[in-house]
């Protein structure tokens, strides 16, 4: 994909990019206040949601196009560059009509091709020149996100970011929404050159994880942050229990360490040659014990024998796991690398007994 850079005039080019504000635009004097004092603190992009998708009906679904003009006004007297939602076509015409400078697709959105398609189609009709960031899909679905990022692309967009907020989970005991950091990194992967923001209000869904969750987008080398803050938190109509003030916000950026990207990389070119040689001793053992495996296959099929022996695979999994706790290596993954390798020896079992 042929990007153009997203950094905008008097914004740091420096990582992290942030962008700050509330969950949702509430009242006109909550904008401003809460705009005021981050722009004190050197924040130079706002957000606030102005159409808000609830996950229950009955909440609050946000105030609507008034609120544009509310973040009109920030841009006015902060100097602020200023973000919002977009979730339909509406909205982009909207948007673009109040000067809106940066544009997300949410969650809810992106997971839906038909509604990306609306939005990219009005995003082009519409001649909107600023980025558009898209957030992960809420299920983790990589292909989803990558055509969402695509359809925006085919319709001339060509300042595209993404941001990482997470993937939905039954079981929220500690994250509202799973990070799955997997799926980024495999996108970053697939799009090298796409800017990538974390949401760690919305992964954690609480005040206490944005500081690491914060921390380690930046060593996974993410370009920005984008933080829900708020100018009084316990009283915000929607998502209070994830926002902070911009003085606990600019706490925690002060205390973030952001490692450089490009050092000498001498001694740690050394250390990944031996990755690569231990790799490659470590396929040369998983292509010889599957061809063991097919041999005791062979076996099996001559005498008649079933494929799975359980008595045989539990001794394997206790012995292999205890054997790899001694060595330092954890339980957890040693079970699942030997569930994988012993999936694929019964696979290959079976497909000969099948012959
Ligand atoms: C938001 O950014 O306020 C929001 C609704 O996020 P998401 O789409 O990630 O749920
Ligand atoms: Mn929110």
């Amino acid at each position: 994909m042929e990007l153009e850079s997203i950094l905008l005039p008097g914004v740091s080019d420096k990582r992290p990019i942030i962008i700050a504000g509330p969950c949702s635009a509430e009242t006109e004097e909550q904008v401003m206040t809460t705009a005021k004092d981050l722009a004190k603190r050197e924040i130079k992009i706002f957000r606030a949601g102005i159409w808000k998708p609830r996950t229950k009906p009955g909440g609050f679904e946000g105030v609507g196009s008034e609120g544009l003009a509310w973040l009109q006004k920030v841009k006015r007297e902060t100097g602020m560059y200023v973000a919002t939602e977009v979730a339909n076509k509406k909205h982009v015409f909207e948007t673009v009509k109040h000067g809106i400078d940066i544009i997300w697709i949410g969650a809810r959105t992106s997971v839906n091709p038909f509604a990306v398609q609306e939005i990219a189609e009005a995003l082009q009709v519409s001649g909107f020149m600023g980025i558009v960031l898209i957030k992960n899909p809420v299920n983790p679905d990589l292909e989803l996100w990558i055509g969402a990022i695509e359809r925006v692309y085919n319709a001339g967009i060509r300042k595209i970011g993404i941001i990482h907020r997470g993937f939905s989970t039954y079981d929220k005991k500690l994250y509202r929404n799973l990070p799955q950091w997997h799926v980024p990194i495999e996108l970053k992967r697939r799009i090298p050159n796409i800017p990538i923001f974390s949401d760690p209000s919305h992964i954690g869904g609480k005040r206490e994880l944005i500081a690491s969750i914060s921390q380690q987008a930046m060593d996974l080398n993410y370009d920005g942050l984008i933080i829900e803050s708020h100018c009084n938190p316990d009283c915000a109509w929607s998502d209070k229990e994830q926002q902070i003030t911009p003085d606990i916000l600019s706490y925690i950026l002060s205390m973030l360490v952001v490692r450089e990207a490009k050092q000498t990389t001498e001694n740690l070119e050394q250390l990944r040659q031996q990755i690569d040689e231990i790799d490659n001793e470590l396929l040369g053992i998983l292509a010889k014990r599957m061809r063991v495996s097919q041999e005791i296959g062979q076996y099996k099929k001559e005498h008649n024998m079933p494929v799975l022996q359980t008595v045989r695979y539990d001794e394997i999994l206790e012995n292999r796991i205890s054997q790899a706790e001694k060595m330092g290596v954890g339980a957890g993954f040693m079970k699942t690398l030997l569930e994988a390798i012993h999936e694929e020896s019964i696979r290959q079992q079976i497909e000969m007994l099948n012959k």
